[in-house]
């Protein structure tokens, strides 16, 4: 994927200025590439100056699959009815990059030509009106192009529009439906593929236990071999291992013939499998895949689209499917306990995972192998996408990851703590107002902001939940967004 950079300006200046635009924007380019912050590369186009040349430039924008987006800006005047048409029509993530070529003012140098070269300070407002007056959606960056910060900015919209691009991307598999009579996990599929682009389809479990029998016993032994290497063996049950690492290369190998990034389990959907996949799933999730329990779809494509935004950052830390499971209510230092009945990522852990074999209480299957750890500590969000009918809503909770404050020797499955922003019963207060689901994607890798961006540029409701935010300013920002959308605006 790569992303456009594409710099305005107009005929009236003569040749000699076009040609110094040009040479300009070149070396920008070569500069933001070079500097090594950049999680995809920048691609020059030669500057535009007319609106036929600008509509043309955006039409072959939309039509390049490995367009990841466009970057403007505008290094001299370019009168912004010429980028009607052309914004208009722009479908790629859009970046507003408020920059100049220069540095500093040449103070003994300046003059009528250096005026005319360099007006991006007001040449980027006349480009900002056009896109607020067409209402486009937009990331705007400004500041200095070599520094750090600005191309900090440019990384995170690459980001966003990594997410974006995989989100319209998103196969999701199901082995089952949703948990009987749950009402969160629920949702409309059509307005999921409409608006985000997610692909969700159903397979018969059956069809998986097939493929497990296809997977030659040496792929199962190296696996183990392998899986002994990363993790700790904390149980003399190698055949359910097996079985586990049979169930991850059988849904790996369906996943890649399919096209699928992402799918879902449902513990009372097994018919034909020995165990609920709870190990399998979380090696997947681990490789990058986007998982959901009890047919949690969108949690599923939630989680595959936030793994490549957080590789698209590069940040510490990991991203796993979660759970509140339940609460440490002590005064003063109130925190949640999460975790799930086997699938948490890997990823998060802050101890070598432990394999182990115990009994789960429900479901009526063979004890499942799962991976065991406890997480280490970081700042982390925790976002959920409900549907809250006909359309849907982003919740951004700010947590801080802890371990769990003391050993739990008969909780068999791996577990974080967190605390909540701004504190905890206003935060549980402020989710449950929102409608947010008891599964979501826990993310030590990525901000608010990123998922704001994130959701801005697929146009859905994004909300957060955190240090300033009071329920008085959330039931507003609730109930404006609800006529917004209503509105259509
Ligand atoms: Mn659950």
């Amino acid at each position: 994927m790569k992303f456009w950079f594409i710099t305005g300006a107009q005929e009236l200046y003569g040749e000699e200025t076009l040609r110094m635009v040009a040479s300009d924007s070149r070396k920008m380019v070569k500069g933001l590439n070079d500097g090594g912050r950049l999680p995809y590369e920048i691609k020059f186009t030669t500057p535009v100056t007319s609106d036929r040349a600008i509509t043309k430039l955006m039409q072959s924008a939309n039509a390049d699959p490995d367009c990841g987006g466009v970057i403007t800006w505008m290094h001299t005047f370019s009168p912004s009815k010429m980028w009607i048409e052309g914004l208009g029509i722009l479908e790629k993530p859009y970046l507003h990059l408020h920059t100049q070529f220069n540095r500093e003012i040449p103070w003994d140098g300046i003059d009528m030509d250096f005026m005319n070269l360099n007006q991006s300070a007001h040449g980027d407002r006349e480009h900002g009106f056009i896109a607020a007056r067409l209402r486009k959606p937009r990331i705007i960056a400004a500041g200095y192009w070599q520094d750090e910060e600005t191309q900090r900015k440019i990384a995170d919209f690459m980001a966003a529009a990594a997410g974006a691009a995989e989100s319209r991307n998103v196969r999701c598999a199901r082995f089952g439906d949703n948990m009987r009579e749950v009402a969160v996990t629920e949702g409309d599929k059509i307005e999921a593929q409409i608006r985000m682009g997610w692909h969700v389809n159903s397979w018969g479990i059956g069809d998986l236990a097939d493929m497990m029998k296809e997977i030659p016993d040496s792929d199962v032994g190296t696996a183990l071999d392998d899986a002994s290497r990363r993790y700790e063996m904390a149980t003399d049950d190698i055949a359910e291992v097996r079985n586990q690492l049979r169930v991850k290369l059988a849904l790996e190998r369906f996943m890649k013939e399919n096209g699928v990034t992402a799918f879902v389990t449902a513990f009372q959907d097994l018919h034909g499998m020995k165990s609920l996949p709870g190990m399998a799933s979380q090696m997947l999730m681990e490789d990058g895949y986007g998982f959901g329990a009890e047919g949690d779809w969108k949690t599923a494509c939630l989680l595959r689209v936030m793994k490549v935004m957080a590789k698209a950052k590069g940040t510490k830390g990991g991203t796993s499917f979660m759970e509140d499971y339940t609460y440490d209510l002590t005064k003063g230092s109130e925190a949640v306990l999460g975790a799930h009945m086997l699938e948490v990522c890997p990823s998060i852990a802050g101890t070598k995972p432990k394999i182990e074999v115990h009994p789960l209480s429900i479901g009526g299957k063979e004890p499942p192998a799962r991976l065991v750890f406890e997480s280490g500590e970081s700042d982390a969000i925790n976002v959920t996408v409900i549907d809250i009918g006909g359309r849907l809503r982003m919740i951004v909770q700010e947590i801080h990851t802890i371990a769990p404050l003391h050993h739990m020797p008969k909780l068999p499955v791996a577990a974080t703590m967190w605390q909540t922003k701004p504190d905890f019963a206003s935060a549980a207060e402020m989710w449950i107002r929102c409608g947010g689901a008891h599964h979501f994607v826990l993310s030590q890798q990525l901000t608010y902001a990123d998922m704001k961006r994130f959701a801005d540029i697929m146009g859905i409701e994004c909300v957060r939940i955190g240090d300033g935010v009071c329920m008085e300013s959330l039931g507003q920002t609730l109930m404006i967004n609800d006529i917004a959308y209503r509105l259509g605006i």
